[in-house]
């Protein structure tokens, strides 16, 4: 006789308000949240205490391997382009005493307590590194497995053809088995010196890519023509190499300076090649126009991008934050824009790595963050503490730590 299947277990949130609405109950089974435990089920109750329940966020753009988060306070010299904040990061790694996994893990299990469910990680590959950069955000992503998924973007920041040896050791990070995707920067721009020697940046990330089964995540900083010209060349190389849906675009800065029908033609092209973009939301003029590229079916996330690091004192990988940077950046009033930066925050990144949205409703995931609040906006604005932290139904953090 073989013996009966243990019971089943079900976490029970008592008393919290999704999207700070009526109280009711949260039950989470196998990570998924279902109306009701199953008969039989052993039952977990942890008690919300009437607070706010929010599905947890995506942060669609990150830098973890250059961040010097934790460390003692760097001063920063004045940069004037890309390859002085290039040589910059390079002295900046070397002078920290801290392995760039250990920076890297601290800097993700902060993310992960402050709700960030998953995160797209850009690391560094250049002979500068070697491939360190994107070893040690593995090996840190491997630690915070079942907490905080990571996609790996393998980048060129040091840019492709300008820079020799980088092709190689981007095809050795292609073949390593770490990284999802392979990264990009400014061909027509901060590459295009060595564009113009013969090299060819976009030819070989995309080889790279089709090869060996991984997306594209392509730095586009460029404006007006020098970046939209680009874009259009990776629309069709998408097409092309029938990558429709692997290939994203981050910051696009030549698309933020678009409105109107030329803003809309763009907001086709990339729908049509299912090219998604993330924004960082700097300031009004850099920020994407993330509802109309929704409307028109482009996905947009919203992203950290470095923290703390090299290019930049600010940043704290809180995505909860990252929202409120977007409505301040927008200057929003509405209730209404504020639950959209929200919805950025939480959807537009699941939609881009490909998760399921989190939106707290039976057959969601059950990843969700308690925090003392009223509704929406209000903790949007506000920022309070995220007082517990919930992934696949288990508590990870409380009090904005790892538990
Ligand atoms: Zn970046």
């Amino acid at each position: 006789m073989t013996p009966p299947p243990p019971p089943r277990t079900a976490t029970l949130f008592h008393d919290v308000r999704p999207f700070g609405g009526p109280a009711g109950d949260l039950i989470a089974v196998d990570g998924v949240l279902v109306p009701e435990a199953p008969a039989g089920a052993v039952v977990e109750r942890v008690d919300g205490g009437g607070r706010l329940a929010l599905p947890t966020l995506v942060d669609a753009h990150i830098h973890p391997d250059k961040t010097s988060w934790g460390e003692p306070w760097r001063s920063r010299r004045p940069a004037d382009g890309i390859a002085a904040y290039v040589a910059g990061d390079v002295e900046l790694a070397r002078a920290l005493p801290t392995p760039v996994g250990e920076r890297a893990l601290r800097l993700m299990s902060h993310a992960a307590a402050l709700g960030t469910r998953a995160m797209r990680a850009h690391a560094d590959v250049a002979p500068a590194y070697g491939l360190s950069g994107i070893e040690g955000v593995a090996e840190a992503a491997a630690k915070l497995a079942g907490i905080v998924d990571v996609e790996l973007v393998a980048f060129p920041q040091h840019g492709v053809v300008r820079t020799p040896g980088v092709a190689e050791l981007l095809a050795e990070a292609a073949a390593s088995g770490l990284v999802t995707h392979i990264g990009g920067i400014d061909p027509a721009g901060f590459d295009a010196e060595g564009e113009a020697a013969g090299g060819d940046q976009l030819g070989t990330v995309f080889a790279l890519a089709e090869r060996h089964g991984l997306g594209l995540d392509i730095h586009l900083h460029d404006r007006g023509e020098q970046g939209l010209a680009p874009l259009r060349d990776i629309a069709a190389r998408t097409r092309a190499l029938g990558l429709q849906g692997r290939v994203s675009v981050a910051h696009a800065f030549a698309v933020a300076g678009l409105s109107g029908r030329a803003l809309d033609e763009t907001a086709d092209l990339l729908a049509e090649a299912d090219i998604a973009l993330t924004t960082v939301a700097l300031s009004v003029t850099t920020i994407l126009p993330f509802r109309r590229l929704a409307e028109r079916g482009v996905r947009v996330g919203l992203g950290s991008d470095g923290v703390r690091d090299n290019w930049s004192p600010f940043g704290n990988a809180d995505m909860l934050h990252r929202a409120w940077l977007a409505a301040w950046a927008l200057d929003l009033r509405l209730d209404e824009e504020f639950e959209a930066c929200f919805r950025l925050a939480a959807d537009g990144g699941a939609a881009l790595l490909g998760l399921p949205r989190a939106d707290l409703r039976p057959g969601s995931p059950a990843d969700f963050m308690l925090v003392d609040g009223e509704c929406v906006p209000q903790v949007v604005v506000d920022l309070p503490r995220r007082d517990l932290v919930v992934r696949a139904g288990r508590v990870v953090a409380r009090d904005g730590r790892l538990v």
